[in-house]
């Protein structure tokens, strides 16, 4: 049996889609025993994709833990934060969140590098090229970047689990960015663009940005049939069908580049 978890990467891979997020049998075994009807109803009416919700938990670098919803993969919610999400009621499509962050601040960014979840030298050189992507937009926001292990006072902290190729983040709150990006070790065997793109994504998640496909994952090979049209917020001059080129997809494939999509460059600088 013990193989099986090394056949299941192989065929994402040949089917060319990989899930940000892992334990997919896991998550479902406990969507049925942990997800109450309660909160899918909650995540519906926030235009969340309710075919893939799960309840985990999220380590952070010291070693502890905290319990979230695990939502589309890689969006990490606490049951507060759930709780604290207003629900929208205006007739419109789209892929921010309600939540962003304060405009016209530096982001201080930490690669970490301590033990036990420090950043392969690969993740490294690729969470630079990621903050390269933002910094090289005319955005309000301007991320600094730093490596190191004192993360208590940083924005964003850019760290390693176990895990297979992906990584996880959540929401901002407060106008604060959402400061745990979680990258799983299994990415480091991909090309340095691949995982520029994940820590480029994840980072996205942090500002605000929502799965583009969140209605149909059409890039994890949904049907690509909008399962609610009504709720997220639209940000303007954006496609509202399914664009390939996004960076903000809920799923990647092993030939990512890494790069902004231009349609991710106008939302972007919308935002910010
Ligand atoms: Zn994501």
């Amino acid at each position: 049996m013990k193989t099986l978890k090394f056949i299941i990467p192989v065929i994402f891979l040949a089917m060319g889609t990989i899930f940000y997020a892992c334990e997919k049998e896991e998550a479902e075994l406990q969507q049925t025993e942990e997800i109450s009807q309660e909160v899918l109803e909650k995540l519906e009416s926030l235009h969340f994709n309710t075919s893939d919700v799960s309840f985990g938990t999220v380590e952070l670098p010291d070693g502890s833990e905290f319990n979230a919803y695990i939502i589309e993969g890689d969006i990490a919610m606490t049951a507060e934060q759930l709780e604290a999400m207003k629900i929208l009621d205006i007739r419109e499509k789209q892929y921010r969140t309600y939540n962003l962050v304060t405009n016209n601040q530096t982001i201080d960014v930490i690669g970490y590098t301590g033990s036990g979840n420090a950043l392969s030298s690969k993740m490294q050189t690729a969470l630079q090229w990621a903050i390269n992507n933002y910094n090289r937009l005319d955005l309000g926001l301007y991320f600094n970047l730093t490596f190191g292990t004192d993360y208590q006072s940083k924005d964003i902290v850019v760290y390693q689990v176990s895990g297979p190729a992906g990584g996880m983040a959540g929401f901002p709150s407060g106008g604060a960015p959402y400061k745990w990006v979680q990258i799983f070790s299994g990415i480091d065997s991909y090309d340095t663009d691949v995982v520029e793109h994940v820590i480029t994504h994840e980072i996205g998640h942090c500002v605000g940005l929502r799965h583009t496909d969140w209605a149909t994952r059409a890039s994890c090979g949904g049907s690509g049939e909008d399962a609610n049209p009504y709720g997220a917020v639209h940000i303007p001059g954006t496609p509202t069908g399914y664009d390939a080129s996004s960076l903000m997809k809920a799923c990647f494939n092993g030939s990512e580049d890494g790069e902004f999509g231009y349609y991710d460059e106008v939302a972007l600088e919308y935002l910010y």
